[in-house]
């Protein structure tokens, strides 16, 4: 079976299309969070992600959308950005992210918006969260967003090595893979990042698509959102 994995939408609407048209003989898609935040088309993207009523799971920006709590912990234009959100979808929608299952499987590996042990919040980026999330995965596979960083952490000879999207890589528990960001990809490559998953042949493809960037910042300048959304877009940080 291969599977899509996407993450990290973050209501760029040319970004997602971009993306599908991209998918070929994918049987199945998954979406590991973060459908709304920083992004001009939130309603755009959710609706589109709920009618097709794919596996989506709660990015900590769909929880803010409905939890003060977590909304604290955002800074300043992120949080303009979910409020603005909040009142562009309403009630209605704030009430289906919010009921995203944190966690989920599929054809054994574990799921999850941020990291195995902090399912929607941890930022897993250097050896020491790497290694203390690799051993909670009992030799399996991980499939995470967050960071918007492509790329795989595994364990070589007792250490942590991670490399950064390299075309196709095979899979080997443990091993914690992040497909990178649809909608704002935050390692100096302004494409799009997903990938696809061969559950047969236990691999992970990267791939990059390029979209229609002027379109997304134009919506996030004319939804009066912090412009910084909308030029980091551009350079892919
Ligand atoms: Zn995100």
């Amino acid at each position: 079976m291969r599977i899509a994995v996407i993450s990290d939408i973050h209501a760029n609407w040319p970004a997602l299309e971009a993306v599908l048209a991209d998918l070929r003989a994918v049987d199945d898609l998954v979406c590991l969070g973060d459908v709304v935040g920083y992004g001009g088309e939130p309603v755009r993207c959710l609706d589109y992600v709920r009618d097709r009523r794919w596996l989506t799971l709660l990015g900590n920006h769909d929880l803010a959308c409905a939890d003060r709590d977590v909304l604290e912990w955002f800074n300043e234009d992120a949080a303009t950005a979910i409020r603005w959100t909040v009142e562009q979808i309403g009630e209605e929608r704030v009430e289906w992210l919010s009921a995203r299952p944190p966690a989920d499987k599929r054809d054994g590996a574990l799921l999850v918006h941020a990291s195995p042990r902090s399912p929607v919040f941890e930022y897993v980026m250097d050896a020491e969260s790497a290694a203390a999330n690799l051993s909670e995965l009992a030799g399996g596979l991980c499939f995470h967003g967050h960071s918007h960083l492509p790329g795989v952490f595994r364990l070589d000879g007792g250490r942590v090595r991670h490399d950064y999207h390299v075309g196709t890589v095979e899979l080997h528990g443990p091993v914690l893979v992040n497909p990178g960001s649809v909608g704002q990809p935050r390692d100096r490559d302004p494409d799009s990042s997903y990938g696809v998953w061969d559950t047969d042949a236990g691999t992970f493809e990267f791939r990059r698509v390029e979209y229609d960037r002027l379109a997304a910042q134009k919506a996030i300048l004319e939804a009066g959102l912090p412009a910084r959304f909308a030029h980091r877009l551009e350079f892919g940080y």
